[in-house]
């Protein structure tokens, strides 16, 4: 593990001609297998569920979900039993076509269970996870993505590294899946004028979760937040030709590697962005690279609209 992750600059005449500088976060590289945001979201999860002397994590997540990914390993690595509830019941008469994602779960010890979607859209109803409780007393329950609390503080490192290693830091992209991550590095970003946090919604019509978004950031922040939601290139999991074009084109420019759900849509962002003249001169942007490098795996033409 490698903590603090590189701050990296990346160059372009492009960044010169609007006189911005840049620099990539490489949270990608925080940790192999628990990448990313997802390791600052399920560190204090994990402390808790031992804490409670709780011996499984269960969680939710459709078949392509980076949260089932990490929470699956994090659980190994922590001496846990695993159940992931995953969205399409359809999946559990074909393993055949399960996802490099589900297979690689099931690897680390997962026990999946196939929910309808019906059923899946229960998933935070309290009296659906009161049942859950009691038919699973020995489990500590997290959230779709992980996104609860606990998840939240977990980005108060990654934000302290952050003003550590840039300082003069004005403008910052993240993308948004469940708005948790975004909402956690607004929390605690350190106040200083004309600083701006862009959160880029990856699924369609993503307005929905802004009082998610607001109640988890909690405190008046100290600095600007917004949510671009014109980015999304047609919902979760969605990517077009353009998309895939700028994906080849930056990694092979930077040498960094994006994934195709998130990253990669937040790039593309913060080019128009910059390209539409609404990041001002002198602005020193960081990119933050939330991982997810395990959905490079994910097959082209998959249904997949769930986190
Ligand atoms: C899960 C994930 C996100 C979304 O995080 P939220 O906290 O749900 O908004 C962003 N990037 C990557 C790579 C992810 O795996």
């Amino acid at each position: 593990m490698e903590i603090p992750t590189p701050l990296m600059a990346i160059s372009d005449p492009l960044f010169d001609r609007y006189r911005v500088k840049v620099w990539v976060k490489r949270d990608d590289l925080n940790h192999p297998h628990i990448q990313g945001n997802k390791w600052h979201k399920l560190k204090f999860n994990l402390d808790a569920a031992k804490l409670q002397r709780k011996t499984t994590l269960l969680t939710f997540g459709g078949a392509y979900s980076n949260h089932i990914a990490a929470t699956a390993y994090a659980a190994k690595e922590a001496g846990l039993k695993s159940i992931g509830l995953i969205r399409g019941e359809e999946l559990a008469a074909s393993p055949h076509t399960w996802s490099h994602t589900l297979k690689q779960a099931v690897d680390n010890g997962m026990a999946l269970e196939f929910l309808t979607r019906q059923v899946y859209r229960l998933r935070d109803d309290p009296d659906f996870l009161l049942d859950l409780q009691q038919r699973y007393p020995d489990a500590y329950l997290l959230p779709e993505g992980g996104s609860n609390e606990l998840a939240i503080q977990g980005f108060e490192s990654l934000m302290t590294e952050i003003e550590q290693q840039c300082p003069q830091w004005d403008t910052l992209f993240t993308p948004v899946g469940t708005g948790a991550t975004f909402a956690g590095l607004v929390r605690y970003a350190l106040a200083r004028a004309n600083r701006k946090i862009n959160g880029v919604a990856v699924l369609k019509q993503a307005d929905y979760l802004l009082p998610s978004i607001r109640k988890w950031i909690g405190i008046p922040p100290a600095v600007a937040w917004q949510m671009l939601t014109d980015y999304h290139a047609g919902g979760y999991g969605k990517i077009t030709p353009e998309l895939q074009q700028l994906k080849q084109r930056f990694e092979a420019q930077f040498s960094i590697p994006l994934d195709p759900v998130y990253s990669i849509k937040m790039v593309a962002a913060f080019y128009d962005q910059l390209q539409r003249g609404e990041i001002p001169p002198h602005s020193k942007v960081i990119l933050l690279h939330t991982g997810g490098l395990q959905g490079n795996a994910l097959q082209q033409g998959t249904d997949s609209t769930t986190l």
